[in-house]
C-alpha cells in the first residue's frame, strides 16, 4: 500500500517549508468555500486557500475560461502577445487608480514586490528602501532582505539597504499608548528622523493591512501622513497589495485608499486572489517609473494566456457581484461575532480586521505575552471541526487569521463562527 503523503514529505521537501498541522493536511479538491482532504474530511475554508481562491473553489466562470484557453494553446511565448494579457493589463490600470499605468505580469508576490523594488532603485538611482517593521514582502532574496518580520526573514544579508520604519502595526510598540492622530505624528516624526541621516531613499514598501504579520493595520491616513513627507524627498511609495487588493477590507478596492488623501501610489503590487489560484502577480506603475529600465526583461510565465483567461473570468466576477459589497457585510457581520464570542475569554487580546480579513490575537491569559501555542491548538480544533483558518504574527504566530473566499454567506461565516468558538474555548 502507498504510504500516506504526510508521511513521505519530509524525506524530499525542505524542512523549513510552512506547512500547518501536526499532520499536513492533502487536500483533493473545493467547491464553492468548502474543500475535502484524502480521507474525505469536508472543510469550511475561512482561509480561501492562502487569500488565493478569491471567489470560490471551482468557480464555473474561472474553470471554463481557463478550460477553453488551454483547450487552444497553453503558451506561446512572452515575445508575442495574446488578447489576455493585454485585456487584463488594461482593467487593472483603470482599477489602480494610478495615472498614465502601465502593467507587468510576473508570476508570484514575490516577484512582483522584486520587480518593484528594481524599477524603484533604478528610478531613484539608490539601493535604500523603506520598511515597516513586521512587515512580509516575499521570499526572495532582496524581498525576505526587507522583509520586517523576522520570522520570515531567514538572513540578514541583502542586496538592498533597509531602514525600518514604525507604524506598520497600530496596537503594539512604543506607540501604541497614543491616540490614531498622535499615533500618526509620531510615526511621522520616526520617519523624518529617519530621513535626516540618510541621502537617498529610493522607495518605502509598505502593506496596508499586514498579512503575514497578523492582520494589523495602521489608523486610517497614516501613509497619507508619510506621502507628504516622501514626495518632500522625490521617494517614491510602493503599496503592496498582494493580501489586500480587490475589494477584500470591504470599505476599498485597494487597501491604501483608507488614507484617503494620499492618491494613488507610485507603484502597487498584486497577485494571491486575481487568479483565484492561478499563479498571477504583476505591478503597476507610472509609464515614467515603470519604462526607467535601460535593458531588455520578460517574465517567460508572466502573462501566460490561462492564468491570463482566469485573472479575466474572476476579475469580472468580483465586479458584476459587487464583492467587495460582500467582504464589507458579511465582514462586518463576521467580526462583530468573533467580537461577541471573545469578549469573555481571557486567551484573547483582541479582535481586529477590515472586511473579510479578520484576526483575533491570542495571549497567556491575564497578561500581554503571545500565545502561540494556544493558537496552534485552536487552529487543531478548528479542523477538527471542519474548519481551515490561518495564523501568523510576528515571531510567535499568535495571531488567527481569518481570510475566506469573498463570496462567504451569512450562513457559512455563523457557522465558522460556532466551530471557533467551541476550538477556542478549549484552550
Ligand atoms: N506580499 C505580501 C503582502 C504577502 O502576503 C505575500 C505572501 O504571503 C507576498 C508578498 C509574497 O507572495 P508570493 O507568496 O506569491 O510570492
Amino acid at each position: 500500500m502507498t504510504r500516506p503523503l504526510h508521511d513521505r514529505h519530509r524525506a524530499v521537501l525542505p524542512d523549513w517549508l510552512a506547512l500547518y498541522y501536526r499532520q499536513p493536511i492533502e487536500i483533493t479538491h473545493g467547491e464553492g468555500r468548502h474543500v475535502w482532504d484524502a480521507d474525505g474530511n469536508k472543510y469550511l475554508d475561512f482561509f480561501g486557500g492562502i487569500l488565493t481562491t478569491m471567489t470560490a473553489h471551482a468557480l464555473p466562470e474561472v474553470t471554463k475560461a481557463v478550460a477553453e484557453q488551454a483547450g487552444r494553446i497553453i503558451h506561446s511565448s512572452t515575445l508575442y502577445l495574446n488578447r489576455q494579457m493585454v485585456e487584463l493589463a488594461e482593467r487593472i490600470a483603470q482599477l489602480s487608480g494610478i495615472p498614465d499605468a502601465r502593467v507587468f505580469f510576473t508570476t508570484s508576490g514575490t516577484e512582483a514586490n522584486d520587480t518593484a523594488l528594481l524599477l524603484a532603485t533604478a528610478h531613484r538611482g539608490s539601493n535604500q528602501i523603506l520598511a515597516m517593521r513586521n512587515s512580509y514582502h516575499g521570499r526572495s532574496f532582496s524581498a525576505v532582505g526587507i522583509t520586517g518580520n523576522h520570522a520570515w526573514s531567514p538572513t540578514s544579508l541583502s542586496p538592498l539597504q533597509t531602514l525600518y520604519v514604525h507604524g506598520g502595526v497600530r496596537s503594539r510598540g512604543p506607540y501604541a499608548h497614543l491616540g490614531d492622530g498622535q499615533f500618526i505624528e509620531a510615526c511621522v516624526a520616526d520617519l523624518e528622523d529617519l530621513l535626516g541621516h540618510t541621502r537617498n531613499v529610493a522607495a518605502l514598501i509598505a502593506e496596508p493591512v499586514q498579512g503575514v504579520g497578523g492582520f494589523t493595520s495602521p489608523p486610517d491616513g497614516l501613509y497619507a501622513a508619510f506621502r507628504e513627507v516622501l514626495d518632500r524627498h522625490g521617494i517614491l511609495w510602493i503599496t503592496d497589495e498582494v493580501q489586500t487588493g480587490w475589494g477584500r477590507t470591504g470599505d476599498h478596492f485597494w487597501g491604501w485608499q483608507a488614507h484617503g488623501r494620499s492618491g494613488p501610489p507610485d507603484l502597487l503590487t498584486f497577485a494571491k486572489g486575481i487568479g483565484n489560484g492561478m499563479s498571477i502577480g504583476g505591478v503597476v506603475a507610472r509609464a515614467e517609473v515603470m519604462n526607467c529600465l535601460d535593458s531588455n526583461s520578460i517574465s517567460t510565465f508572466g502573462g501566460s494566456p490561462v492564468t491570463m483567461a482566469a485573472g479575466l473570468a474572476n476579475l469580472s466576477y468580483v465586479l458584476e457581484h459587487d464583492l467587495q459589497g460582500n467582504a464589507r457585510r458579511v465582514g462586518g457581520l463576521l467580526i462583530e461575532r468573533l467580537r461577541a464570542i471573545c469578549a469573555q475569554l481571557p486567551v484573547v487580546r483582541e479582535v481586529r480586521g477590515r472586511g473579510l480579513m479578520a484576526g483575533i490575537e491570542l495571549v497567556q491569559p491575564g497578561t500581554d505575552r503571545a500565545n502561540p501555542e494556544a493558537a496552534a491548538a485552536v487552529l487543531e480544533g478548528a479542523r477538527e471541526g471542519g474548519l481551515l483558518i490561518g495564523k501568523g504574527g510576528g515571531h510567535d504566530t499568535s495571531v488567527l487569521r481569518i481570510a475566506p473566499p469573498l463570496t462567504l454567506t451569512v450562513a457559512e461565516a455563523e457557522e465558522g463562527a460556532a466551530i471557533l468558538e467551541r476550538a477556542l474555548r478549549t484552550v
